[in-house]
């Protein structure tokens, strides 16, 4: 495919900035020293170039500066101390262990050694005057070290460190000592010039931030008396300037990638008339959020530019009739749409709403899934591949091999949470040889803050769908001990007898989908007994393909009460009768299912509710959890809540996104760069030079948005 943009342009326009940048860019094996085991043993830590180490920061510093008076010590902290040594024996106390009096006249102090050698021993002999490092604590004998590091000390004044002393992270084999002096060797470099500051001035990086070379010294050299705490928070300027620029290289690395994308011819399909009669023919009006997320989808689809639009919007705002109104434009062109759902049950409950709408536009819809007769995934190929068929739903089954499309211009992609960057790669490859490139619509009911979105999803025009159809009563969240259980089985009875329908939804007994299977067997038996007059139904993933979808379509016709699921149902499933849903141990769940789940009630007109039983203990984060559900129902404040309880890697889902793996910056605490880091892409997205230089420096030949460098 093309979307490999070409950021190798520094070969051809020679960039003396970006050439000197290469010097960070060299293999750690250009240091002295470094051979191909250490090279192979520092990659364990993510490091393969010069500029790699030097974005591998510490994780804490250790103040060797200056020394403590032994009498001024306190327990829990580490210090460094000078004294005398008053006695040095060797004990028997449960194990042998070599015990060193040391003073200095404000107290003494125990240091303790369970390993240690007969010279060490010589070497700690009484009189002998030590500096030693280490974390104190209570003993039995009063204050004391386990096995500090030490020196002994000479007549002479021995110099203190003049800087903060770095403790990086480790790997097996890269002892601390080796891997500061590499560091070290790597700072002499950017010293020399070695490591150009990609960030121009006109990029308008935050007021106090320092440059880049002041940057990478401070943080491996903090001077005397640094602000520790502010090092420890990762809030210091020094930490930011970096966390600044690797979001922004970030960012860049997404937008070429969409840049290149754009840059292949799409399809324009201008001709609105199908997707009007379809909007006309629903039995109600677009809200005004939907109305402006078609006329951004439309505005992309006219221009024979490749859209690639993320449609973004709470569970029930009701995305799925704006794909739909895009797909017409697609077939009204006489051109091909697909629709890729991520389980099966959701591409049959898509599939029957676009036969729904698309047949008596004249347009036959088919289905391409998995445990499909052959006959009937046979025929749905050939229409597919004559052109005969022009609107087709199904699961990633649609992108196999094997699967030919005559002239296939819109793909849309449900759930998007479930596909990530590289699934997105794979659809803009399956068009690749055609002509033009499909438009791609992604939608997506994960609704993650703007600002974060923006930068994850940098790749990506965003549509939003902020409110929900009118009529909707909000869904009454109830939280209960998992001691109440019978009452909540009355609750069924009294929404049965209304002629309502309730989920309950099983527990997360277990990673194994035969495990969830059989726990849903058993509640659904459980149930059945206890309601003899409601008729009890089951779901669950293990269930073949057609059974599932009979268990749905009898839920949905209200022949089936009650729907015992797992949490299959989670995405997508729309049965508006449905307004109460039980979720057992909600607390093992996190606040984006749970979410996700309760919007499959309070869909129609009637107030539902929703019961959230919860096995006691709660931890912190689980009471936490359940009280933020519970409190709202807006899904963009619990995306807030949830990135505040889980951090953005689980909530973008960290195979979804190169940024759940960031070195230096972090999504949440470094929020407040992302505004900033966007303006700054937008100036330099232009200089295709440095945006590579900053790319390859931070995210290397790393393939997580297809091939950057
Ligand atoms: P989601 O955005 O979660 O995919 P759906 O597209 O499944 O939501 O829509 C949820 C329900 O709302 C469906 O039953 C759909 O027919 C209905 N719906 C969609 N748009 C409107 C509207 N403008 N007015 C009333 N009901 C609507
Ligand atoms: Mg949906």
């Amino acid at each position: 495919m093309r979307a490999a943009p070409r950021l190798s342009a520094a070969s051809e326009r020679p960039d003396p900035a970006a050439a000197r940048a290469d010097a960070g860019s060299r293999p750690v094996t250009a240091l002295r020293g470094v051979g191909a085991a250490l090279a192979q043993r520092l990659e364990r830590l993510g490091v393969t170039s010069v500029a790699d180490l030097l974005f591998l920061l510490p994780l804490r510093y250790e103040d060797r500066t200056r020394v403590t008076p032994i009498g001024a010590l306190t327990p829990g902290t580490r210090a460094a101390v000078e004294g005398e040594v008053q006695l040095t024996e060797v004990t028997y106390r449960r194990r042998r262990q070599l015990l060193t009096r040391l003073a200095d006249g404000s107290g003494f102090l125990t240091l303790r050694f369970f390993y240690f050698s007969g010279s060490q021993q010589q070497n700690l002999a009484r009189g002998t005057r030590l500096r030693a490092f280490g974390e104190v604590r209570r003993g039995p004998l009063g204050l004391e070290i386990v096995h500090p590091e030490y020196r002994r000390l000479g007549e002479a004044a021995a110099p203190l460190e003049e800087t903060l002393t770095p403790i990086y992270p480790l790997t097996e084999g890269v002892p601390q000592g080796r891997l500061r002096a590499l560091i070290a060797q790597a700072l002499d470099e950017v010293a020399r010039g070695g490591l150009v500051d990609l960030i121009p001035p006109h990029a308008g990086l935050p007021a106090g931030l320092p440059a880049l070379h002041e940057a990478l010294v401070y943080l491996h050299r903090p001077p005397r008396g640094a602000e520790l705490a502010e090092l420890a928070a990762g809030r210091h300027p020094a930490q930011r300037r970096l966390a600044f620029e690797e979001l922004l290289a970030h960012t860049l690395a997404l937008r070429v990638r969409k840049r290149a994308l754009k840059s292949d011819p799409a399809a324009r399909l201008d001709d609105a008339a199908l997707a009007r009669r379809l909007i006309g023919s629903l039995p109600f009006s677009l809200t005004r959020a939907q109305a402006r997320a078609l006329a951004e989808v439309e505005a992309d689809l006219a221009t024979g530019v490749p859209m690639v639009r993320l449609l973004q919007g709470d569970v029930g705002c009701g995305k799925t009739v704006v794909a739909a109104a895009a797909a017409a434009r697609a077939a009204g062109a006489g051109k091909q749409a697909a629709l890729m759902a991520p389980t099966e049950l959701l591409a049959e409950q898509h599939g029957r709403n676009f036969t729904e709408w698309f047949r008596p536009l004249g347009l036959p819809v088919a289905l391409l899934c998995g445990g499909q007769p052959a006959r009937t995934r046979r025929s749905a190929l050939e229409g597919l591949a004559s052109g005969e068929i022009r609107i087709v739903v199904g699961t990633h089954a649609l992108f196999q091999e094997g699967i030919e499309f005559a002239d296939l211009a819109l793909v849309i992609v449900d759930e998007q949470h479930r596909f990530g960057v590289q699934q997105r790669l794979k659809l803009a490859e399956k068009a690749h040889g055609a002509r033009l490139l499909p438009h791609q619509l992604i939608m997506t009911a994960t609704p993650i803050p703007r600002t974060l979105a923006m930068t994850a999803y940098a790749d990506l025009d965003i549509s939003v769908i902020d409110e929900l159809p009118p009529g909707r009563t909000p869904v009454q969240t109830v939280v209960l001990p998992e001691e109440r259980r019978a009452q909540v089985v009355q609750r069924i009875v009294a929404a049965c007898r209304a002629g309502r329908q309730v989920y309950w939804v099983c527990p997360l007994i277990d990673e194994s989908d035969e495990l969830r299977a059989q726990a849903a067997e058993e509640t659904a038996a459980a149930l059945a007994a206890a309601l003899p007059g409601v008729r009890v139904g089951l779901v669950h993933g293990r269930m073949p393909p057609k059974a599932k979808d009979q268990a749905m379509l009898a839920f949905k016709a209200g022949k089936i009460q009650l729907l015992v699921a797992t949490t299959v149902i989670e995405v997508g499933v729309d049965v508006p009768n449905a307004t109460l849903m039980v979720i057992e141990n909600a607390e093992r769940m996190g606040l984006a299912q749970l979410h996700q789940l309760r919007g499959r009630v309070g869909r129609g007109l009637e107030a539902s509710s929703c019961v959230l039983l919860y096995r006691s203990p709660l931890s912190e984060t689980a009471r936490a959890r359940l009280k933020a559900i519970r409190a709202t129902a807006d899904g963009f404040e619990i995306a807030r809540r949830d990135l505040e309880l889980r951090g953005p890697g689980e909530l973008l889902g960290t195979r979804q996104t190169g940024l759940a793996q960031l070195r230096v910056a972090d999504l949440m605490r470094d929020a407040d760069l992302l505004p900033r880091v966007q303006a700054a892409a937008e100036r330099l997205e232009a200089d295709a030079v440095r945006s590579a230089a900053l790319t390859s420096r931070w995210i290397g030949s790393d393939e997580r948005y297809g091939r950057v460098g």
